[in-house]
């Protein structure tokens, strides 16, 4: 049974979604707006991944596309782009809003390509983040604990934070993805010392984030990760919020039709400022 009524009333939407265009993902863009129409989702951004590391020639960031694996390209991201087009002009006669974007990975360097494609294809949402430290995946379970063998602490810190300052530095995004995602697999590796690692490193990123106007997102995808608090945890939303920097979307991060929306019951009611009529 439809569980359709189940966001009545508040505008909610997920901006934080990928499509079977993304190498590690499930769900053609039909499925997912199906669904989200299924759950009462008002709105939906997809975000399939874009990873190209300019320092690495071994390093060509892939996409799916009909079914195919391929290398990342002009025309591969024109064929996701018209998919999300053709969704747009489909879903929006029955109400859902559906937007295109993409989550750009930033490694350094990279600015150069992204700006181009960028303004190739203009995009609705731009998202930036920082998936890899050096030569390894942060949020990969079997990458993770090979940077984490090398660094303490306080070295992963300081390179994580430094690269998703650059990151934010770029002007190149709206908003930045998961921005305590260390946090996945670093719980396990350093314990309760990785919760407390933006102390005195998250200041400056806001200042930039501040500086370039950009935003960032609450990524639920923690809770299906076993974590208690979402990306970032509260003690960062806070901090942000007395910065000034906005919270501006909440993203599930779905990697999988079923996973779209999770939590978001719950995040909308941290992520408060999204819903300034909830009071009224
Ligand atoms: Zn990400
Ligand atoms: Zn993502």
């Amino acid at each position: 049974m439809s569980d359709r009524k189940r966001f009545e009333g508040d505008p909610i939407a997920d901006f934080h979604i990928h499509p079977d265009y993304s190498i590690d993902a499930k769900g053609s863009i039909d499925d997912y707006c199906r669904r989200a129409f299924d759950i009462g989702l008002s709105e939906i951004c997809f975000t399939t991944h874009y990873d190209a590391d300019p320092s690495r020639a071994d390093f060509e960031g892939a996409m799916v596309v009909g079914g195919q694996r391929v290398k990342i390209s002009d025309e591969a991201v024109r064929r996701y782009l018209d998919d999300v087009d053709r969704a747009r002009e489909e879903y929006g006669r029955i109400g859902l809003v559906v937007r295109s974007g993409m989550e750009f990975g930033y490694f350094p360097g990279c600015d150069r390509e992204i700006s181009r494609l960028q303004s190739k294809f203009p995009l609705e949402y731009r998202l930036g983040a920082v998936h890899t430290v050096g030569e390894h995946c942060i949020c990969c379970k079997g990458e993770a604990p090979k940077l984490f063998a090398k660094l303490t602490v306080t070295q992963l810190a300081d390179r994580y934070f430094e690269l998703l300052t650059e990151c934010a530095a770029t002007g190149l995004f709206d908003c930045l993805a998961h921005i305590d995602a260390y946090r996945r697999y670093g719980l396990a590796h350093y314990g309760d010392e990785i919760n407390t690692v933006h102390r005195g490193r998250i200041e400056k990123l806001f200042a930039t984030m501040q500086a370039h106007g950009v935003g960032y997102e609450l990524n639920t995808s923690a809770i299906r990760h076993g974590h208690a608090e979402y990306y970032p945890a509260m003690e960062i939303v806070n901090l942000a919020r007395a910065a000034g920097v906005s919270l501006i979307t909440l993203g599930s991060d779905a990697h999988h039709p079923d996973q779209l929306a999770l939590d978001f019951e719950t995040a909308a009611t941290v992520a408060y400022e999204l819903f300034p009529y909830v009071d009224e």
